[in-house]
């Protein structure tokens, strides 16, 4: 039986409810003979800050490195506001995405049959709705030089950002892409704006390139990305895989979120470069929402998203994509059993703690292998 080292990081507010819901569901796994997991706790966020002055510690750091993936809550809140701004708790999920060169994004939008209801669009315009968005995480407008705000000395300033991409940026994020789209629906939608873009018109051409080379198997469409927000709110069915840059995938993969109805129910994994050694490549997995700090503290939060995050651990790290499904699986099997968390309660009569969440999960987990 492999065994796979994790580190979780709960962070601060909800992450800290909301992780120990995953060990449930590693200890399930562990006891099944599914996988082997050595699990160490280190500390992010304003609790990194409040124990050591630094949003993440170095030896903390050095656990991510070495761990085949790191489970994170999540990070932030009021308390923390008026720290400086190097040592906020952001910074430490940035040190990680940054040092761990965590270049993919993933965010599956998943509405499940049970919750059609709960999202703004109608329910046949969005269940069974099962879209991968691919965001470029590591490049583009959020790091490109200079950026910088210029005093033009005549009373005028001047915000500059700089939407940079080169070639092999665009190539690695495009191939995890297309590999996805071979395991799903085998469709790619590649997204940019290159009618008023250098970077999009770059970007469009060497992802016709990468695929006319290496995945003409694959079926690709382009779509600019203004368009493309309008189409997911049309008919967001008609995609399979969206691949697209760090500043349109921000705001798509949001859009993308309101579809399925919840924050608490969105997972989402960050991967680096395959090392071609081992095999292995340096990953993340953490769910899409905050630290919530209006509802912290209360047991209520939805642990969906960080259970789902471990999920998508198993069948991109691990490669354990049975286990993955019959985790899905599980999931959908409770929320169709009417069991609701606050955030997902739509017409409920009434709704389920946190942990009542994670046990009802691990128990369905139980009753599909009786
Ligand atoms: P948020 O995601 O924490 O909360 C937005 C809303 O969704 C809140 O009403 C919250 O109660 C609800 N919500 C979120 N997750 C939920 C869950 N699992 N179950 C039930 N309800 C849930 O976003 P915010 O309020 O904008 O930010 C709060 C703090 O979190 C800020 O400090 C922000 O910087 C930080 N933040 C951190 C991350 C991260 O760690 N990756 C991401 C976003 C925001």
């Amino acid at each position: 039986m492999a065994t796979h080292k994790l580190l979780l990081l709960p962070g601060d507010g909800i992450g800290i409810e909301v992780m120990p819901e995953v060990i449930k569901v590693i200890d399930w796994f562990q006891a099944r003979g599914v996988a082997g997991f050595e699990t160490e706790t280190g500390l992010v966020g304003g609790s990194a800050y409040d124990a050591h002055g630094q949003a993440i510690s170095e030896s903390d750091m050095a656990l991510a490195t070495e761990s085949d993936a790191v489970i994170f809550g999540a990070v932030g809140g009021p308390k923390w506001d008026a720290v400086p701004y190097d040592v906020r708790p952001e910074a430490g999920l940035l040190r990680l995405r940054k040092d761990l060169a965590l270049f993919a994004n993933l965010r599956p939008a998943i509405c499940y049959p049970a919750l059609a209801d709960a999202s703004s669009l109608k329910r046949e315009i969005v269940e069974n709705l099962d879209i991968m968005i691919v965001r470029e995480l590591t490049g583009g407008v959020y790091f490109g030089e200079p950026k910088e705000i210029i005093d033009l000395g005549n009373g005028q300033k001047r915000g500059i950002d700089t939407q940079v991409y080169d070639t092999y940026e665009i190539e690695r994020i495009g191939r995890v892409a297309f590999e996805l789209a071979r395991k799903r629906g085998n469709k790619v939608t590649s997204s940019e704006k290159r009618n008023v873009m250098k970077s999009g018109v770059l970007w469009n051409e060497v992802i016709t390139a990468l695929h006319k080379r290496e995945y003409a198997d694959v079926t690709l469409e382009h779509q600019l990305a203004d368009a493309l927000g309008m189409q997911l709110v049309r008919w967001p069915k008609q995609f399979d895989v969206i691949v697209t840059d760090n500043l349109f995938g921000d705001m798509l993969s949001d859009i993308a979120a309101m579809l399925t109805g919840s924050l608490g129910m969105l997972p989402s994994a960050s991967l680096g470069e395959m090392n071609p050694k081992t095999g292995k490549r340096k990953a993340m997995y953490e769910p899409v929402h905050g630290s919530a700090p209006d509802i912290a503290g209360q047991g209520i939060a939805n642990p969906i998203a960080m259970i789902g995050s471990f999920g998508m651990a198993l069948r991109y790290s691990f490669g354990l994509g049975d286990a993955a499904d019959r985790l899905d699986k599980a999931i959908a099997d409770v929320l169709a059993s009417g069991l609701r968390t606050a955030d997902i309660k739509g017409n409920a009569t009434s709704t389920c703690s946190t942990g009542q969440m994670g046990d009802a999960i691990v128990a369905a987990l139980d009753k599909a292998s009786a």
